[in-house]
């Protein structure tokens, strides 16, 4: 046949085509593998046309064994670029590659040297085609490319249920181009099925192969979706890394090579146990409520952490980890809270201020008895609810000659005094019986449901604790004080009359000596009833009461 010389050099620029458009061809899925079954399946094709031209027999034999390089590089390839496409990547990678390269190459070299072992060839059954009969490694070789092919069809059918829609489209398109040489092969067994009086089966893969890099090179839709999940998994800004329960990194994307402890060279090494991911793998994240926290000290940043259990795909604990910068998110929760406890602490000190406020408006600072105004607000009740059978008792107590303890010891002595003679009003007092700073060296004390003689016994009870209580500075000097008491109803039923009427009587136990109670309406004859008379009133207060020295 005269045509082998054209035909071989349209077969040998085809290739030539072929190797450069893989060469030149986007990042699709299988590329590779793709590419070096279309150029085995040409060298396949070659073979058989050289073998078709050859006139001596030898010749004939010669090319049927050179064919045996593309008989089982082409549907080892094919096989690999299918898997590829389907996801599994790893069969695409140089290690896979050389040894998908080696097989083809010594079964070639097994054929080449089947003159002296006839493992494939046992002998010839027709010498004009020629065809032959076979030994145990023509059967090894082709179970094995058949089982090749079957594997890779049942394992990219196994994805097809993860594959999105259009993906999943593809898949089925090379599953079904896979049949075309599938199909071509087991029609030239079986059914005697010939193209140029041969074996059909390298002029179906070379179709389908340069079917498949077409529609790679020229349908971008074909390869666009593996290709764009895989520069989303590269141009995600967030770190991906996939690990091993053992702390080995399976996986990253470039994002995850910023994170400290990660380098373009982490895939394939074991995280070290202080690695912040490894306490993370400790953590039952499972349980976790929200997504875990994880501090990267050394970067300064904090990520957020999504955990995908990839059991299906890895070993036992095998997970996927999505890490998201919420190093300001977090900052500004952390500056939300300080502020938040800053307020609840300013909070706390105006209510503490408040309370002493309020303790300053009702109490008297030097001696903590209520004050005056204080004595205005929760006496009238008292009084307006008082009766002949449980009189109120209202009593107006003065230090005798306070003055002279003052002028004598200094003012802070006479503070002391104050103070203790306070402490002396204030001990024992029972439910609304309440005492009051009145004035200078003056108070009031209020006793309800009390009668002129227990108020009188009252009054005698703290004159005696007054004497008997000694201050340092005044250890010769004996205090005492001089009380008025009113009883209301009977002194009047108001605190202003109740007052004045105790005031009376203080007056009259100044007069009469001091260091002694007086009752009002009792040893005077109502001298002073109500109104104008009342010595305060007539602005002579100190006049009234004598002064010692
Ligand atoms: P009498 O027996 O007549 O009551 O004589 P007295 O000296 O006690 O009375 P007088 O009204 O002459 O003097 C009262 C003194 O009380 C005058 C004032 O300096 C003093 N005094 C008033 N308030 C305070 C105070 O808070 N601390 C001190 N240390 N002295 C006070
Ligand atoms: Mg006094
Ligand atoms: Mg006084």
């Amino acid at each position: 046949m005269i045509f082998s010389t054209p035909i071989l050099v349209v077969i040998a620029l085809l290739a030539i085509l072929v190797v450069g458009r893989i060469i030149t061809s986007p990042e699709a899925p299988g590329r590779i593998a793709f590419g070096l079954a279309a150029v085995a399946s040409i060298w396949w094709i070659a073979m058989v046309l050289l073998r078709l031209n050859s006139v001596e027999l030898s010749d004939k034999i010669l090319f049927s064994r050179l064919a045996w390089f593309g008989i089982i590089a082409t549907p080892l390839f094919w096989s690999a670029g299918f898997l590829d496409h389907a996801g599994f990547s790893q069969v695409s990678r140089r290690l896979p590659i050389t040894i998908m390269l080696s097989i083809s190459a010594l079964a070639g070299f097994a054929a080449l040297t089947d003159g002296y072992h006839h493992w494939i060839y046992t002998g010839i059954l027709n010498e004009q085609r020629p065809s032959f009969s076979h030994g145990w490694l023509f059967y090894t070789l082709l179970g094995g490319m058949y089982l090749c092919m079957l594997l890779a069809c049942l394992m990219s059918i196994s994805q097809l249920k993860r594959a999105a829609r259009l993906h999943r489209r593809q898949m089925v398109a090379l599953l079904v181009a896979t049949c075309v040489p599938w199909g071509c092969n087991a029609a030239f067994n079986l059914f005697g099925f010939r193209l140029f009086d041969d074996d059909p089966t390298p002029f179906a893969f070379a179709a389908t192969v340069l079917a498949v890099l077409f529609a790679q090179q020229r349908g971008k839709l074909f390869i666009a979706p593996p290709i764009a999940r895989d520069i989303i998994f590269s141009i995600l800004p967030d770190p991906i890394v996939v690990l091993e329960p053992s702390g080995l990194v399976l996986e990253t994307n470039p994002a995850a090579e910023k994170l400290t402890g990660f380098s373009a060279e982490t895939v394939g090494t074991k995280l070290p146990p202080s690695h912040p991911l490894m306490a993370l793998i400790a953590r039952d994240t499972q349980t976790e409520t929200g997504k875990p926290i994880v501090h990267f000290d050394a970067m300064e940043k904090i990520f957020e952490v999504s955990v995908q259990p990839l059991e299906q795909w890895g070993r036992r604990g095998s997970m996927m980890v999505v890490l998201r910068d919420v190093t300001a998110r977090e900052a500004a929760q952390k500056s939300l809270s300080d502020a938040g406890r800053a307020l609840e602490l300013r909070l706390e000190e105006n209510l503490r201020l408040h309370e002493q406020l309020k303790q300053q408006a009702f109490h008297d600072h030097l001696t903590g008895l209520f004050n005056r105004r204080h004595a205005s607000t929760v006496i009238p009740p008292l009084i307006s609810g008082a009766s002949e059978n449980a009189p109120v008792s209202l009593i107006i107590l003065d230090l005798d000659h306070f003055k002279q303890v003052n002028d004598r010891y200094g003012h802070d002595v006479g503070d002391k005094v104050l103070s203790t003679f306070a402490m002396i009003l204030s001990d024992g007092l029972q439910g609304a019986e309440m005492a009051f700073r009145y004035g200078g060296e003056e108070f009031l004390v209020v006793l309800p449901a009390t009668t002129r003689d227990q108020a009188l016994e009252w009054c005698a009870r703290r004159r005696h604790a007054l004497a008997s209580h000694t201050i340092d500075e005044l250890k010769h000097v004996e205090l005492s004080f001089s009380a008025g008491i009113a009883l209301a109803p009977h002194a009047g039923t108001s605190l202003e009359a109740c007052t004045k009427a105790a005031d009376v009587a203080l007056y009259r136990a100044k007069i009469s000596g001091r260091n002694t109670d007086i009752v009002w309406g009792e040893h005077l004859d109502r001298m002073v009833p109500e109104g104008p008379a009342d010595p305060r009133n007539a602005g002579d207060r100190s006049a009234r009461r004598g002064k010692a020295g």
